[in-house]
């Protein structure tokens, strides 16, 4: 291996020049090349023009939960992600919810705060009113910086300002709250965040510092609920009553203690995750606003809760705040993006955040469920075994036949896999 350093022209390159380069400093073999350069359905132009430095694309599997009824709608839900399960776990309970109508949802209008923070103010109080005084003023000024989306009936609508003492002193903050209609909306706002800065910077006499949106988006939540009839629970051993009761309990639990809330929340995101990464967008926003979402009364809390109706059914809701879009960002160079969008059949980024919320419910379900009665391993373990026997050197048909024998002898772990390996191996050149 060449152990110099990459050159600092290095993104001056093109993808070809700079895979070459790779492949030279890290030793990467032709096949290994060969990997990086399959960019799938995205070009490799369209790949370089996304991000810095491109020299290939990352690949993750692109499956379709089913069973999903959002509305009264029949939607497939495209999910972009490497772990087993969560495909299976979400259709697996978008099934047994239809029973109970499916998934009610609905989403705030999308609203975004950007926050400008204002530093060295001689007299905050004086300078919050100066601000709010000048309100129409500074909004006008924001919304000249985007016509379109203001021309499309967005553009920003509310200006608020807080104080807040820091060890360097106090500092002023003001939140401009911006309609971005079908847009994720982190450049839009960002954009008009810088733009009436210097406004700010006159009205209140201090110094315009960081300018950007806040991702935790408590002006644009979606919510979904669902019923799932106890009859549609029931499943040897446990009689449904025992499955409500179960999934009500481990709900309890996450919500008394951080460390299972956590846990908690992670199986939300697998789901809500898999589609953001399937529609081109920007899932640390989402993920960053979940948990923050989460945490947001001072304590860390499941984002989904359940109760019993008084059928004894369970009734599983769920809230948080979802920063999506249908356009903007990379959404329309994706090919992929493009592909899902069609698939869901969303006009609007409300309807894409109202999906996105009953899937969040959906995973969170299946994973209580299994939790609470049969455990979650031997679900996982049958597909995980499929990863064990890849990872023992299997190939084609061997994976399949090593992945059932892990399975069936519940040892699904790599010594075990090479062995198999080994004896499928020997007794081929037995046979050849
Ligand atoms: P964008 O600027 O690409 O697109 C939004 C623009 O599209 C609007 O300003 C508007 O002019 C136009 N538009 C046309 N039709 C529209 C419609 N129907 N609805 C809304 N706008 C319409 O994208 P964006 O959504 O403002 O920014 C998203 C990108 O910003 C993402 O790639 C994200 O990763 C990135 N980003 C995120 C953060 C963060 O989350 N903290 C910070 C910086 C950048």
């Amino acid at each position: 291996m060449d152990n110099k350093p990459l050159p600092d022209d290095f993104y001056k390159k093109t993808p070809a020049e700079r895979l070459s380069l790779l492949q030279k400093h890290f030793n990467l073999s032709e096949e290994e090349c060969a990997l990086l350069r399959n960019t799938g359905a995205l070009e490799l132009e369209t790949a370089n023009r996304m991000i810095e430095n491109v020299v290939g694309a990352a690949h993750l599997p692109f499956g379709i939960a089913t069973f999903f009824l959002i509305n009264g709608r029949e939607v497939p839900i495209p999910m972009t992600l490497e772990e087993p399960s969560v495909v299976a776990g979400a259709s697996y309970s978008a099934k047994l919810a239809r029973l109970g109508g499916g998934f009610t949802a609905s989403a705030d209008e999308p609203v975004m705060i950007g926050q400008i923070q204002l530093v060295k103010v001689p007299e905050p109080k004086k300078a919050e009113q100066a601000i709010l005084k000048a309100k129409a003023k500074l909004l006008e000024f924001a919304n000249s910086k985007d016509p379109l989306l203001v021309k499309l009936g967005g553009g920003a609508r509310g200006l608020e300002v807080r104080t807040l003492p820091t060890p360097s002193g106090p500092i002023l903050v003001v939140h401009i709250l911006v309609n971005v209609l079908d847009a994720m909306g982190a450049n839009a706002v960002n954009t008009m965040a810088e733009a009436i800065s210097p406004e700010l910077e006159k009205l209140s006499g201090g110094k315009a510092r960081l300018r950007i949106i806040s991702n935790l988006a408590v002006h644009r939540l979606a919510r979904a609920k669902a019923i799932w009839k106890k009859e549609a629970l029931a499943k040897e051993p446990f009689s449904g009553e025992e499955v409500v009761q179960a999934v009500i309990e481990a709900f309890e639990f996450a919500d008394a203690d951080p460390f299972r809330a956590c846990t908690n929340n992670k199986g939300i995101m697998n789901g809500i995750d898999s589609v953001v990464i399937a529609t081109g967008n920007d899932w640390r926003a989402v993920e960053a606003g979940a948990h923050a979402y989460a945490a947001l009364d001072g304590r860390y809390k499941p984002l989904a809760r359940y109760h019993k109706n008084k059928n004894g059914d369970l009734v599983g809701e769920i809230e948080l705040p979802i920063a999506v879009g249908t356009i903007g960002g990379s959404i329309k160079t994706n090919p992929l993006a493009q592909i899902s969008l069609k698939l869901l059949g969303v006009k609007s980024a409300q309807e894409l955040a109202m999906i996105l919320a009953s899937v969040g419910l959906a995973q969170n379900f299946a994973a209580l469920r299994a939790l609470a009665t049969e455990g979650i391993q031997r679900g996982h373990m049958r597909l995980h075994a499929r990863n064990i026997a890849v990872m023992a050197g299997a190939k084609g048909e061997q994976i399949d036949k090593i992945a059932a024998q892990l399975a069936e002898e519940k040892a699904v772990r790599m010594d075990r896999a090479k062995e198999l390996l080994e004896e499928l191996q020997k007794g081929r050149k037995k046979s050849d």
